[in-house]
């Protein structure tokens, strides 16, 4: 059985739905302080929390566990820097809770959603795996902590990893049945889709006058499914018993805040307003990602490369989940 800690979050139900497709049994733990017990659609949900390591450790006992996945961690920078503390507890101590736990049940599979966010600046585009790792943010360290500790529990216990570093998560299962819902919400494209609504009044541009052709902050747009695919070849990997590996997971094109904008405006064929204000702090200008690494070394084949094939799929949910 494979116990997705957090599975009942965006990304992590999308891997559930794709784990189970592919006939594996899941577990999912999740407290739900942000997750959605209607996400849980397959496998058996534990509620239950990270900081009780007894509950953990029960779950544990109960089910016959051969690998873990752990998505459950705070993502919002802006509150990291805020409130450090309530993201080194949950991202840190708490993934050592459970790192533990599996180590007294003899659990050595471990696949972790890490970030580009752990890059920091670029010093060059796009992002390879062996570029210098240095946060600008609470919540990038809280990442490369773990990345560290896993490290030193390879070596020291013989805990094997993937560590799968991130670039921006979106669109939507095609289904329709789960997505992304976060509240609040912060990130752009359900923010742009709310506008698309008529949800929001407009949607605020954080910055114009980057060093990028329009002026607006270039990000690397994954979907979903393509990364819930990443974690079922990220243990097959691991069951072949490989050594321990990092990669990135992101589709290696850039796209503008102004482009995705548009894009959502060509896919919804809405119109609403849209606002310039200052930079949001600690956003680099462009952030994309080389998965060479994951294409040569998994065998993974993103199929979602149209960022217009990405709005479409966050529509179809977002029209859902707000029962338009
Ligand atoms: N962004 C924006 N307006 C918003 C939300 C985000 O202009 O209301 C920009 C943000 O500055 C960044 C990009 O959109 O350049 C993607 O932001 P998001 O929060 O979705 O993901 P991040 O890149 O922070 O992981």
């Amino acid at each position: 059985m494979i116990l997705i800690v957090g599975g009942a979050g965006y990304i992590g139900s999308h891997v559930n739905k794709v784990l189970n497709e592919r006939g594996y049994e899941t577990i999912i733990l999740d407290n739900l302080s942000y997750g959605h017990e209607e996400s849980v659609k397959w496998g058996t949900l534990c509620k239950c929390d990270l900081a009780n390591i007894n509950e953990v450790d029960d779950i544990f006992t109960k089910y016959d566990i051969n690998a873990v996945m752990h998505f459950s961690s705070f993502i919002d920078v802006g509150e990291s820097v805020r409130n450090p503390e309530k993201y080194y507890n949950n991202n840190v101590v708490n993934t050592m809770n459970l790192l533990n736990v599996m180590l007294k049940h003899d659990v050595k599979k471990f696949i972790f959603s890490s970030t580009c966010a752990t890059y920091g600046i670029p010093q060059k585009i796009p992002l390879t795996e062996n570029h210098p790792q240095n946060p600008i943010n609470p919540y990038g360290w809280t990442k490369l902590m773990v990345e560290r500790i896993l490290k030193d529990y390879d070596t020291a216990y013989g805990l094997k990893s993937v560590i799968l570093r991130y670039f921006n998560a979106s669109g939507a299962d095609e289904s329709g049945i789960i997505g992304e819902w976060h509240n609040p919400e912060t990130h752009l494209i359900p923010l742009i889709l709310d506008a698309a609504m008529g949800k929001r009044e407009d949607i605020k541009i954080f910055g114009t006058d980057y060093d990028t052709p329009d002026g607006t902050c270039i990000r690397d747009y994954i979907h979903v499914t393509d990364l819930a695919d990443a974690h079922i070849l990220s243990l097959e990997y691991l069951n072949k018993n490989n050594q321990s590996n990092q990669f990135n997971l992101g589709n290696g094109q850039g796209f503008s805040v102004r482009e995705v904008i548009e894009s959502v405006k060509r896919v919804t064929g809405r119109n609403f307003n849209v606002t310039q204000t200052q930079r949001r702090e600690g956003d680099p200008a462009i952030l994309i990602g080389s998965s060479k690494k994951a294409k040569d070394t998994l065998g993974w084949d993103p199929q979602y490369v149209n960022i217009d094939k990405i709005i479409e799929t966050a529509w179809n949910w977002h029209q859902k989940l707000n029962k338009e």
